[in-house]
C-alpha cells in the first residue's frame, strides 16, 4: 500500500534543522506483512534522541531510513500464523525485539536479543529483509519499527498489546521512554523499602525514571539537572527534591540508588560521587563511543559500591510494559506528564530542533 513517511537520506545535517531540513516527508511503497508480521496504522508517535542520534551521526545507521520508533497503533492486518493479535487492538511498538530464542533472551532482561541488536543495526525487520520502498529503492526500518508514518509493518515480536483505554500518545511513550527509564529504575536498581532515589539527568528516560522512582512511594525522590527549567518540571512531576548538580554535590548529597540519564561522562561522574556508601549507580545514558569518565578505584572498594550498565532499561517489553500500563490506570504513573507537545509529521525537523537544544521532554507526532 501507499504510505507518507518521513525519511532521512543523510547523516551529518547541519543546524538548524528547520533550514536544512534532514527528515523529508514523501509516499513510500508498504509491503503486506510476511509470516509473523502486522500492519498497524500509526496514532501516535514520540521523537525520541535515539531518533536525533542517526539524523546528527552520534548512532550511525544505514541510509535512507525512515525515522520513528516509539509509537502507538491499531492493528489493521496481520500475516500467516499470528494468531495472538486481533485486527483492530492497539499495540505499543517496541525498538528492541526479542526472539526468545538466543542466549541473551534467556537473561531476563539484562542482555539484548543478539538476533534483534544485529537486525537493528541493518535497518530489517527481526524476520529480515526491509517492507519499505521508495520507487526502485529499499528504506531502512528504525528499530524494527519505522514510525514516523501513516503505517507499519513489524514483527510481532515488536510489539505489545495495550487496552482500548490508553490513548495513543500515552501507550506511545510506554515503548521506548517509560521502558528505559523505569527500567533503569525497578529492573537494574531494584530498591526497596526507605531508599531515596536520585535521577541524574531529566531528559525523556531521566524524567520516566523520575515517574517510575516516584510511583514506588519509597524513600525521597532527587531529581538533578543542570538547566532549571527542568529542575521546575521535575518538582511537578513528583520529585520531593530537585537540585543543580553543583548543588547537590555541595550538599553533600548520597543516596542509595542513583541513576544516570544524561548520556554524558560528567554526568556520570556526579551520579557516581552522589552515591552513598555500599550504594549503586546505575548508569542507562548512551553517551559518544569515545567519551572517558575518571572515577576513584578505591570508592569501588571501600565503599563497597556497585555500577550497573542497564541497556535499555534491562527491558522484557511483554513483561514490562503491562505493568506501567497498570501504574498508569491506577492512577500512580501519570505518562501524560512526559508529553510536552503534540506535532504533525511536517513538523520533525523544528522539533529535531527543540530536542537538541533541551527544550522538549517528549514531542509527540499525532496522526
Ligand atoms: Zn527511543
Ligand atoms: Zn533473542
Amino acid at each position: 500500500m501507499r504510505i507518507r513517511g518521513a525519511v532521512l537520506r543523510a547523516i551529518g545535517a547541519e543546524r538548524p534543522f528547520a533550514r536544512s531540513q534532514p527528515l523529508e516527508l514523501v509516499e513510500l511503497e508498504l509491503d503486506e506483512p510476511g509470516p509473523g508480521e502486522l500492519r498497524i496504522r500509526i496514532e501516535a508517535a514520540g521523537l525520541c534522541h535515539s531518533d536525533l542520534s542517526v539524523v546528527d551521526g552520534a548512532r550511525p545507521r544505514p541510509m535512507p531510513m525512515l525515522l520513528g520508533h516509539e509509537a502507538a497503533g491499531i492493528v489493521e492486518a496481520v500475516g500467516e500464523g499470528v494468531d495472538d493479535v486481533a485486527v483492530g487492538t492497539r499495540v505499543v511498538t517496541t525498538f528492541l525485539p526479542r526472539c526468545g530464542e538466543c542466549d541473551a533472551c534467556a537473561t531476563d532482561g539484562r542482555l539484548p536479543c543478539e538476533r534483534g541488536s544485529a537486525s537493528n543495526a541493518e535497518g530489517e525487520l527481526l524476520g529480515g529483509g526491509r517492507r519499505l520502498r521508495e520507487g526502485e529503492h529499499e528504506v531502512h526500518h528504525h528499530l524494527g519499527v519505522s514510525a514516523f508514518a501513516t503505517h507499519a509493518v513489524l514483527d510481532r515480536r515488536s510489539v505489545v498489546p495495550v487496552g482500548d483505554d490508553v490513548p495513543p500518545q500515552v501507550a506511545a511513550v510506554l515503548g521506548c521512554a517509560m521502558l528505559t527509564g523505569g527500567g533503569a529504575v525497578i529492573n537494574a536498581g531494584k530498591p526497596v523499602e526507605g531508599d531515596d532515589i536520585v535521577i541524574v539527568g531529566l531528559g525523556g528516560v531521566g524524567m520516566a525514571a523520575l515517574l517510575a522512582a516516584a510511583s514506588l512511594g519509597l524513600g525521597r525522590v532527587i531529581g538533578v539537572d543542570a538547566v532549571p527549567a527542568k529542575l521546575e518540571r521535575a518538582l511537578e512531576l513528583g520529585a520531593d527534591l530537585a537540585l543543580s548538580p553543583d548543588d547537590a554535590v555541595a550538599q553533600g548529597l548520597r543516596a542509595p540508588l542513583v541513576i544516570e540519564a544524561a548520556g554524558h561522562p560528567r554526568a556520570f561522574e556526579t551520579a557516581f560521587a552522589l552515591t552513598a556508601p555500599g550504594g549503586t549507580t546505575v548508569t542507562v545514558g548512551l553517551p559518544h563511543p569515545d567519551a572517558r569518565s575518571s572515577l576513584s578505584p578505591l570508592a569501588f572498594t571501600a565503599e563497597a559500591r556497585t555500577v550497573i550498565g542497564s541497556y535499555l532499561g534491562s527491558a522484557v517489553p511483554s513483561r514490562d510494559i503491562p505493568r506501567y500500563e497498570q501504574l498508569w490506570r491506577e492512577g500512580k504513573l501519570p505518562v501524560e506528564a512526559l508529553i510536552t507537545s503534540e506535532i504533525g509529521l511536517e513538523d520533525l525537523n523544528e522539533a529535531l530542533d527543540t530536542l537538541a537544544d533541551g527544550r522538549a521532554i517528549r514531542q509527540v507526532v499525532r496522526l
